[in-house]
Order: structure tokens, then C-alpha cells, then sequence
């Protein structure tokens, strides 16, 4: 059945890819993603701390509005229906789905602060891509930091760089040739991304602002441009199910939910499913398939989308019975008339095990 959904596939119809944000605390993953998204989650959380695992669709729309000024009347070839991007992985709660060597992301977004350069975490980050083989954008964060920076919000970075003193450019490129050769250090041959010529061997750099915009547009276009130029074979949809349990909520009015990643294929309402409790498999029935409004983070309260079905790449939260003990990081599986539920069930349990040697190991 793998090999019939494999053999439908169209290089015209892909997926939205999967987007993670990594990097050292404090470097502004938050900020960035807030800045996409234009919104103030950051502020509505009891003390700025983000260690729950959320994600944003970003619609193809909303990335070519933002890439406007950048693209300066030029037309912007979007193959893509969006991003999905993942939040921002708290060191525990990722723990599990990092152990997954399917790998969940199809680009990350490193981020370093352009101030302090490689710390813990980012080497750490750098490690997890290269093992996962997770091809990558470097953003260079804090830019507007520099001192006598000169802003103007959203502005493309190499406008922003064009505008400022010669003393403040001076002292940005000595800050980016340290943390260059940091990153030389660490193995990766990095270059800014508008003097890239072979994205395939350098690692591009983005210098962003996470609070006055700039250099988001090129992000933006960047994770856009790459991915559709180089991951097409990824990214081809594929009418077969491949979907992360990221989190186990309780819901008011919902009861026990689960929040899920659809990397591929589809999920459709009263679709028998199969996912790893802590007691053993278990199967239940989609009752409601919801997302949240375009634009918005899967954990914020409010309204929610049903949907009849829905197709990858997306972030679902799913309402069924029985999901308390529903665990995190593991696969979740569709029954469809032709498969044994028997065989499922024991799939799903290999992931509970490969979560724990995992574990075990570190
Ligand atoms: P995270 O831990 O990586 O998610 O970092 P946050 O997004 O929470 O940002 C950490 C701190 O750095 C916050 O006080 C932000 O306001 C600040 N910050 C983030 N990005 C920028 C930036 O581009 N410029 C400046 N000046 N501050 C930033």
C-alpha cells in the first residue's frame, strides 16, 4: 500500500515542511516566532517560560505578504502550501522526540545570538542536527543590539545593513567573523546567505531582529526558497500516515486530547486510531479534528477548527476517548479497513520502547 501512495506521488503537490527552532536559551526563539506570527504569546505566559511544545501554520499567503519589500515587485515562485513550524523544543519534553530517528523536522532554524555566539546549547543543537542529518538555516540573532543600530521595523537585512554607519557594519562583522569561526570549529562551513553561492556545501546566515523585524523577511523566504528547491523529494505528499504525538492535554468541554504533528498523509473524523499508552496500545476513534485559527499557536486557549479531514503537513489536536495515558513522542497510526489492528498495536509499543533504551542511554 506504501509503494502505491509512493508511486502517486506529484512533484506538484507537496506538503508544507516542518520547521524547528533551535538554539540556546535566551537567543530569541520565542521572539522570532512571535514576530512571524505577530502576535504576543511570549507575554501571555506565566513568566515568559515556553517548555511546552506548540506549532504555528504559517500559510503560504502570510509568507508572501512578508517577503513583499525583500522581493521588490518580483514575483515569488511559491510551490509550497506553508510551514509548519514547531515551537520551541524544551530541553525535557523534547527529550522523546528527539530519540525518534525518523527525525520530525525537515529544516531547523539554528538560532544564535549575534552578542554571545556558540554556548551549551548550541553546540548541543548543532550535535542533534548533524546526527539527524536536518539540513539548516543559521539566524544571527539581535542584530538591532549593535551599538548606534539603526532600525526600521521589518525591513530586509540587507537594506538594514546598507543603512547603518560604517562603524556599526564594522563591529558587525567582526562579532560575525567570531562567531564564524566558532561554527568552523564545530565542522560547519557557514557563509551569509546573500553570499552564498553552493547552499548545498555552506550553511547560510541570516542576521535577524527578533524585536524590530528585520531580517525576518529573508528568513522567511530562505526556509521557503530552500526547502522547495532542494527537498522536493521530502516534501512530495504522500497518501500515507505519518503523524507524532507531541503532547497529552486536558481540554475543558474536550476532555483528553492529543496535540499531533500530521507530518504526511491523512486524518480524517471517525478514523480508527492507534496510538502507545503507558499501559499498553490503545485504539479509540477521532472524535473531533480541530485546528486552531491560521496564525496561532496549537496551545492557545480559545476557538478551535473542526474539520472533516485534513492533510499534511499540519498541527492537529485530536478529541477521542481514552487518551489519558496516551504518551508523547511516539507514532500515531490510522486503521484503515484492509489493515490488522493487531500489528498496529505492536507498533506502536516498539516506539515506547525505543523512547525508553533511548533514556537509558543518556
Ligand atoms: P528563547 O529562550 O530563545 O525563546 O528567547 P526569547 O525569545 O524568550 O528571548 C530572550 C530575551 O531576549 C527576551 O528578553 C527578548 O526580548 C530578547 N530578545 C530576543 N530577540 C531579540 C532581538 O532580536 N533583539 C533584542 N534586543 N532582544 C531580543
Amino acid at each position: 500500500k506504501l509503494a502505491e501512495a509512493l508511486a502517486a506521488r506529484d512533484p506538484k503537490d507537496l506538503r508544507s515542511p516542518i520547521c524547528c527552532i533551535l538554539g540556546h536559551v535566551d537567543t530569541g526563539k520565542t521572539k522570532i516566532l512571535d514576530n512571524i506570527r505577530r502576535t504576543n504569546v511570549q507575554d501571555g505566559e506565566a513568566g515568559g517560560i515556553t517548555q511546552q511544545i506548540g506549532a504555528t501554520y504559517i500559510p503560504a499567503s502570510a509568507v508572501e505578504s512578508r517577503t513583499e519589500e525583500l522581493r521588490k515587485g518580483r514575483q515569488f515562485d511559491l510551490k509550497l502550501p506553508g510551514l509548519l513550524v514547531i515551537d520551541t523544543p524544551g530541553h525535557e519534553s523534547f527529550s522523546n522526540l528527539r530519540s525518534r530517528g525518523s527525525g520530525l523536522c525537515d529544516i531547523a532554524i539554528l538560532v544564535v545570538d549575534l552578542m554571545h555566539g556558540l554556548e551549551q546549547q548550541t553546540i548541543e543543537s548543532i550535535n542533534l542536527l548533524k546526527m539527524r542529518k536536518t539540513p539548516f538555516i543559521i539566524a544571527m540573532n539581535k542584530v538591532d543590539r549593535l551599538y548606534k543600530w539603526n532600525s526600521v521595523a521589518n525591513s530586509p537585512i540587507q537594506d538594514a545593513m546598507a543603512r547603518q554607519e560604517e562603524y556599526v557594519r564594522k563591529e558587525f562583522e567582526d562579532r560575525l567573523n567570531q562567531v564564524m569561526l566558532q561554527l568552523n570549529e564545530q565542522g560547519l562551513n557557514v557563509a551569509l546567505y546573500w553570499k552564498n553561492r553552493d547552499p548545498r556545501s555552506f550553511i547560510n546566515i541570516v542576521p535577524t531582529s527578533a524585536i524590530t523585524g528585520e531580517g525576518i523577511p529573508d528568513l522567511l523566504q530562505l526556509v521557503v526558497k530552500l526547502t522547495q528547491s532542494l527537498m522536493v523529494d521530502r516534501l512530495m505528499f504522500v497518501n500515507s500516515l505519518e503523524s507524532t504525538v507531541l503532547e497529552v492535554k486536558q481540554i475543558e468541554g474536550l476532555g483528553t486530547t492529543i496535540d499531533v504533528v500530521l507530518v504526511n498523509g491523512m486524518l480524517r473524523e471517525g478514523d480508527t486510531i492507534v496510538v502507545c499508552g503507558l499501559g499498553g496500545p490503545i485504539v479509540t476513534t477521532i472524535r473531533a479534528l480541530l485546528t486552531p485559527q491560521p496564525l496561532r499557536e496549537i496551545r492557545v486557549k480559545g476557538q478551535y477548527v473542526h474539520h472533516k479531514e485534513l492533510r499534511a503537513a499540519m498541527g492537529v489536536k485530536i478529541a477521542a476517548h481514552n487518551l489519558e495515558s496516551a504518551v508523547a513522542g511516539t507514532q500515531l497510526y490510522v486503521a484503515g479497513p484492509d489493515d490488522d489492528v493487531e500489528d498496529l498495536k505492536d507498533a506502536v509499543m516498539e516506539d515506547m520502547q525505543d523512547i525508553f533504551s533511548s533514556v537509558d542511554k543518556t
